[in-house]
């Protein structure tokens, strides 16, 4: 069932258009991550969603509740919809209990159960609700901020960035544990993040922002592996592209010739590798090439490889196990797994 109908908003401000007839669906119990370099209209987005902005033009429904018709909009408090931004915005001058209690009318009887139940949904220890947010760290103040957010039982949750200031290791679980709370209360969520990784594991629909405009949108591994156009590609990760002769079957670059879906095409296109698509070895067969440099990143290295001379040479980057990195400067034997992707021809 589709729940939030975002169709042609539009927004300026003065001589900046910060979003550009934008149309967006999101279905119920959903998790959406709007993603886009900065200033790409992402938040303004959010905030035309959450009643904080009003639209020049366009729609935005929930549930089939029109929330803004251009600039005629619903008040924010009334949406039924949570907001959880970077720093939490916790009250430091209360404990948890109060600002969880912020969420929940003083007068309702099992208050006290309901924070605790408030408590267990975020995964910390209700022996916590004493605590004032500095006695917190970063991570347990943004499940404190998503509970409160919570108590109101949002139709919709708005997370704005809200592990941007975690560390990275703390990042990954906190952005795990508040996806499995979302999930099993059952509410539907939009991300905006800069992030691509943590969008790409995040969400089950990924947007796309760019200039104000949507640039894509649709499953995160759709759009990883077939991005309708390069800069999506490279938005979303690293990616060798080529230009390429599209052949009967398959397509042939100076990578040599390659499995593709042409679709039947003729002519000409651009080719994307993901670099994790790039097979190395000591002995062929393969194309030949030479390592110029080798970047350690853990579990994985990036492995920047030259081939061809001259007017033929290529450059592009190969990610492996980091287990097989090999030397800088020597001479491996390139094979591709999979098949590449052939870009739509411009329209
Ligand atoms: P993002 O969240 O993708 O970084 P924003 O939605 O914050 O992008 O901004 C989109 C564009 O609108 C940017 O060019 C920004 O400078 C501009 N903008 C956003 N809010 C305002 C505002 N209140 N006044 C003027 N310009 C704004």
């Amino acid at each position: 069932m589709t729940q939030l109908v975002i169709s042609d908003v539009s927004k300026r401000y003065g001589a900046t258009l910060a979003l550009d007839r934008v149309s967006l669906s999101v279905e119920a119990g959903s998790r959406v991550a709007i993603v886009g370099p900065s200033g790409s209209g992402k938040t303004t987005l959010l905030r035309i969603i959450a009643g904080f902005e009003a639209p020049d033009a366009g729609t935005v429904t929930l549930d089939g509740q029109v929330l803004a018709n251009g600039p005629a909009i619903a008040a924010a408090h009334r949406r039924r919809i949570g907001y959880v931004t970077q720093d939490g915005a916790l009250f430091p001058h209360l404990d948890v209990a109060d600002n969880l209690g912020f969420g929940i009318p003083r007068d309702e009887p099992d208050r006290a159960a309901r924070l605790c139940a408030l408590m267990e949904l975020v995964e910390l220890d209700a022996a916590m609700l004493s605590r004032r947010p500095h006695e917190l760290s970063g991570g347990q103040q943004q499940r404190v901020a998503l509970a409160r957010a919570l108590a109101r039982k949002p139709a919709l949750m708005l997370l704005d960035e809200p592990f941007s200031a975690l560390d990275t290791g703390l990042r990954e679980s906190v952005r795990q544990a508040v996806a499995r709370v979302l999930a099993k209360a059952g509410i539907t969520t939009i991300l905006v993040t800069h992030d691509q990784s943590e969008a790409l594991s995040f969400a089950d629909q990924l947007a796309v922002m760019r200039e104000g405009r949507l640039a894509q949108a649709g499953r995160p591994y759709e759009l990883y592996w077939r991005p309708a156009d390069t800069e999506t590609a490279l938005f979303l990760g690293n990616a060798a592209l080529f230009d390429a002769k599209i052949e009967a079957v398959g397509v042939s670059c100076a990578l040599g010739r390659l499995a593709a879906e042409t679709g039947g095409r003729r002519g000409g296109g651009t080719i994307m590798l993901r670099p994790e698509q790039f097979h190395l070895s000591a002995t062929g067969p393969g194309l030949e090439a030479w390592v110029d440099d080798v970047t350690f990143r853990g579990a994985q290295c990036g492995v920047a490889l030259r081939a061809g001379h001259e007017e033929t040479e290529i450059r592009f980057t190969a990610q492996i196990s980091s287990l097989e990195a090999p030397q800088i400067g020597d001479r491996v034997f390139v094979s591709i797994k999979g098949a590449a992707f052939l870009f739509p021809a411009p329209r």
